[in-house]
């Protein structure tokens, strides 16, 4: 291919729904990624709702499993159940979502190329000079107009912004997918189950979602905190796994990745003609470790003001990081910091306790208002009275 209009860096939902949006019209696109195979180290646990599946028109083709209920068990283990009479949310095939995604955006007209990693950049001229490596090591040079950085929080191009004016919080994922029989199933199907307080996963929560019949996503999640030592997650993964009664099952595999982004989303969005996307502009939020529509809708914000720039307006998209603080919404900053602070607070029997009074307060809820809370970050739903216990005020 000769040179492309525009290089998106990155085939995760971000960058490859970039693609098909600008591929439909007409730009000519070239979409990288560095995995050989995008079935291949699929780290995410891909938990939706129901509106974020319908808004980007999902097919069945990447629906792992529906879920309509969720479980909380809280510190000490003590186990509440909320359930709708309807679909909440979905389980997705990560591995098949990013196909599928690819697959939309080579039909619509982007070439894409698997196996080939963007190794560094410069500025040249009116466009970038881009040097990429494919699998067997050859190097090339491609000169786009536009390049786009869609590395998720690694943000290989445009790299971490300043700590000291951004500083990212990170939280460290590790995930499990066991092999289960059906009476095991039966006990986590339908519904997301979380297993919140510092005797499950100090600063962090564990997690088990269905995904096919037979399979169970167990996994944890925790905040890094430099000021305190924190145990190993590999043993914290193996006791929820003894805890949950889930230590026979086979392990069908082991994956796991970082969870990175700024809480008030500050950051350059844009370096010349490089542009950030998805996770690698922070659009990831800590509070549920979730991240996959936020990456959807940043291309969804980007797509028309990379459209208009290739016509000449350079210029309009000195609006995307605003455009796109709006879309996310302030609820979306103010979950950020909700997760700062009670996943890192979460490591005493005091935020135990809060954490257990502010379950409590959840019971009156219905399975609706607690994806509202948790998905839609409507805290006002259940009692501002509560908030400040979240918050950690009281
Ligand atoms: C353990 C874990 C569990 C999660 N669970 C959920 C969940 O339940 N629900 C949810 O919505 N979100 C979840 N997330 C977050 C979600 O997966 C991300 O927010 C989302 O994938 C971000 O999409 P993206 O396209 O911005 O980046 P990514 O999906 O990270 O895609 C980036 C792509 O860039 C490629 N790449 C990187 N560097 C280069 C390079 N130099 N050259 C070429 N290619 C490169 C990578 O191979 C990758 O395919 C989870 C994350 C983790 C770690």
């Amino acid at each position: 291919m000769s040179d492309p209009e525009v290089l998106i860096v990155g085939a995760g939902p971000a960058g490859a729904d970039l693609a098909w949006r600008l591929a439909r019209a007409g730009t000519p696109v070239l979409l990288i990624d560095r995995l050989p195979d995008l079935r291949q180290a699929a780290f995410s646990s891909a938990a939706l709702p129901w509106s974020a599946v319908e808004h980007h028109g999902l097919p069945e083709s990447v629906i792992a499993a529906r879920w309509q209920g969720w479980q909380l068990l809280g510190p000490g283990g003590q186990r509440r159940h909320w359930r709708a009479p309807h679909t909440l949310g979905a389980v997705l095939d990560f591995g098949a979502l990013r196909c599928w995604l690819a697959e939309r955006a080579a039909a619509a007209g982007a070439v894409v190329e698997l196996d080939s990693t963007a190794e560094h950049w410069q500025p040249d001229g009116e466009g970038a000079r881009v040097q990429l490596r494919d699998g067997t090591g050859q190097r090339r040079l491609l000169q786009p107009r536009w390049l786009v950085d869609a590395t998720g929080q690694q943000r290989a191009l445009l790299g971490d912004p300043p700590a000291a004016a951004h500083p990212l919080v990170s939280g460290v994922g590790v995930e499990w997918l066991l092999q289960v029989d059906a009476q095991l199933w039966g006990k986590w199907a339908d519904q997301l189950s979380f297993m919140l307080g510092s005797d499950w996963v100090p600063q962090g929560y564990g997690w088990v979602f269905p995904m096919g019949p037979g399979v169970l996503k167990l996994g944890i999640c925790r905040l890094t905190d430099a000021a305190h030592p924190q145990p190993p997650l590999q043993g914290l993964l193996q006791q929820l796994q003894r805890r949950l009664g889930l230590e026979g099952a086979a392990v069908l595999d082991r994956h796991g990745g970082l969870v990175r982004s700024s809480i008030r989303r500050r950051e350059p969005h844009q370096r010349g003609p490089l542009l950030g996307l998805g996770d690698a502009v922070s659009t990831a939020n800590l509070l549920g470790g979730e991240g996959i529509r936020h990456a959807l809708s940043s291309s969804a914000v980007l797509a028309p003001l990379l459209l208009r720039a290739l016509q000449g307006d350079g210029r309009c998209l000195r609006h995307y990081p605003a455009q796109l603080r709006r879309r996310l919404g302030w609820r979306w900053s103010l979950s950020g910091r909700l997760a700062q602070r009670t996943w890192l607070g979460l490591r005493s029997a005091a935020a135990d306790r809060r954490l257990a009074r502010l379950l409590g307060g959840l019971e009156a809820c219905s399975a609706d208002d607690l994806s509202a809370l948790l998905f839609e970050y409507r805290f006002e739903r259940y009692g501002l009275r509560a908030l400040p216990y979240a918050l950690g005020w009281r």
